[in-house]
Order: structure tokens, then sequence, then C-alpha cells
């Protein structure tokens, strides 16, 4: 692949990068904002772009909240937007597993492990689940539990998936009662599989990792349903009718973004050096992926003319 081009300061080459697209799909964390601070800048940067009349649309592994949640955090932050310019993995799963799954009835309930974010898609596409944030299943195993799952009285023969996200309230009772699906048949799901959570510039635990207690017992991997699975990428070419050669990803991970981008053979992926992967991260010979353009952050793109 060709060295990426670094565009910050460069304002004919600013240009000649904004030309080149005419969509724009944004990661969230680490390009626009850090947990709630957003970057200085930003705004302008994405009124720049839609005043160019570029198209915009965010593309984020955060399962926890809905995508109305997102449109809700964007204009808190002076980003104009509405509910269909976002599309997060908790609403990839869910259009996956009623457009692309299609389950038979008996068979199509979902048990999940996350938040409510997951929840919301899920009823919003019509799909039954169980599970989540149940308070029910927020409490510490009994021996009585193990038996009811072992023996199936405690599960439900309706659940056809286990779909996992980051989930807040993690613990055994859920575990178990995930595994067992597995077990019996079930199709597992991710929806996204990051092992990390950038939070307060320190790293905790992402879906990723939340998921592989359940990969390791039953020896299974999940179908990942967020960047960087094309899975994803189909669905957003589909709703939005993109023309890949015209469209860039701009992110700051390279195993999630970047990826996305390059096995979905878009335009373009630019890398902003304010998330979690920075410049030397592409540039070891082993990098999972190397972007074709980069800036310091989003807001160097304000220079272009
Ligand atoms: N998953 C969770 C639960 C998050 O809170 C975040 C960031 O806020 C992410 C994933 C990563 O999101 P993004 O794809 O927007 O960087
Ligand atoms: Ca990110």
């Amino acid at each position: 692949a060709a060295e990426p081009k670094y565009l910050t300061g460069d304002k004919a080459a600013l240009n000649e990068f904004i030309d080149k697209f005419d969509t724009f799909l944004f990661d969230c964390d680490g390009v626009l904002w850090s947990g709630d601070h957003v970057y200085e800048g930003v705004p302008e940067t994405l009124h720049l772009l839609r005043s160019k009349g570029k198209r915009t649309v965010f593309v984020t592994n955060n399962s926890t909240k809905s995508r109305g949640e997102y449109a809700k955090k964007l204009n808190g932050v002076n980003i104009p937007s509405d509910v269909e310019d976002v599309f997060g993995s908790a609403y990839s799963s869910a259009v996956y597993i009623s457009r692309i799954l299609k389950l038979p009835v008996g068979k199509n309930k979902v048990f999940v492990i996350g938040e409510a974010g997951v929840e919301k898609e899920l009823a919003s596409e019509g799909v039954p689940f169980i599970g989540g944030t149940d308070e029910n299943f927020r409490r510490d195993i009994t021996p009585a539990d193990f038996e009811g799952i072992a023996d199936g009285s405690l599960l439900d023969p309706e659940v056809g998936v286990v779909l996992c996200g980051l989930d807040f309230h993690i613990n055994y009772l859920k575990l178990a009662h995930g595994l067992h699906y597995l077990r019996r048949g079930a199709i597992f799901l991710a929806t996204n599989i990051d092992s990390t959570l950038p939070l307060h510039h320190d790293l905790f635990l992402g879906a990723g990792s939340i998921m592989m207690p359940l990969a390791n017992a039953s020896g299974q991997k999940p179908l990942e349903l967020g960047k960087p699975s094309q899975a994803m990428m189909d669905a957003i070419e589909g709703k939005f009718q993109l023309d890949r050669s015209r469209t860039c990803m701009i992110g700051d991970r390279l195993n999630t973004d970047i990826k996305f981008g390059v096995e979905g053979k878009l335009g373009g992926t630019l890398h902003v050096q304010t998330g979690v992967d920075k410049k030397k991260d592409w540039q070891k010979k082993d990098a999972i992926a190397v972007p074709s353009f980069y800036v310091d952050k989003l807001s160097d793109l304000r220079h272009a003319a």
C-alpha cells in the first residue's frame, strides 16, 4: 500500500482530499469526542463539510446507546443530526437479526448480554428478547439456577440467538444462561469486538472482552456486527446508497475503523491522532490496517479553503 498522506496544514492536499469524496463515515469516540468532552473545532468541521454538500454519517461501535440517543448527543454538542444519520452496532445487530437471519417465530428470541441501547434497537425492529437489563438477571447465581439451567427448565425454548454487547452488569448468571443457549444451538452474535473501552485517558474492558468468557467456554467465535464487519458495511451501503469509491471512513482505531474502510474498498480512510491508535501503530511492519490519509485531529480539515 502507498504511504499514508499527511494532510495537516497542507491546504492544497486538504482540498484535494475533500473533493475526492461525497460521503464521510465518522467514527465517534476518539474522533468527535472523548466520552463527554467534544474536541475543539469539531462542530465547525462538520458544518464546513456539509456546506460543501458532503453527506455525514456517524458509525459507532458503542452498543450501549440507541441511534436516537446518539442523535441527541450529537445535537447536544452542536452537530445537528437525526436518527437516520447514525448507524450503531446495536442497530446493525438488530437489522441483521430481523432482516437477514429471519428466524421463525418460536425460535426467534434473543438472549441479550448488553445494555438498553441493544434492547431499544431490537424492539424497534420488532425482535423479541430476554436478559439485557432485566433485574432478574442482575443477581448472584444460586444452586437452583445451576440445576435449572442444566436441565433446561430455566431456559426459554424460543431463544435462537445469543447477542453479546458491552454489559456493565455482566455476571456469572448471565454468562451461564448465554453458554447454555449456545450449547443448545443458538446463533452467537457480538455487537462489536473492541477489546477495550477508552475512558478518562485510560482503557477499560470493551464489548470484545465481555464476550470472551462465552467464546472460551463454548469454543465458538461470534459473528460480529460492528466495525470492521463487512455485514455492517453492506447494511450501510444499502441504506445510504453509497458509492464506495467516493466514500471515506474517518477513525482512530486500526482494527475497527481503518480495517472497516480498507476491507470495504472505500475510496479512502483517514486516521486521526486523537483516539486509541496512533501513527506509530500503522507504521509497524505487522500493522493490522494502514490508512490512506492522516491528520493530527479532525478539525485540521477546517484549514481547507
Ligand atoms: N463501545 C462502547 C460501550 C463505548 O462507550 C464506545 C465509546 O464510547 C465504543 C464502543 C467505541 O465507540 P466508537 O466506535 O464510536 O469509537
Ligand atoms: Ca473510535
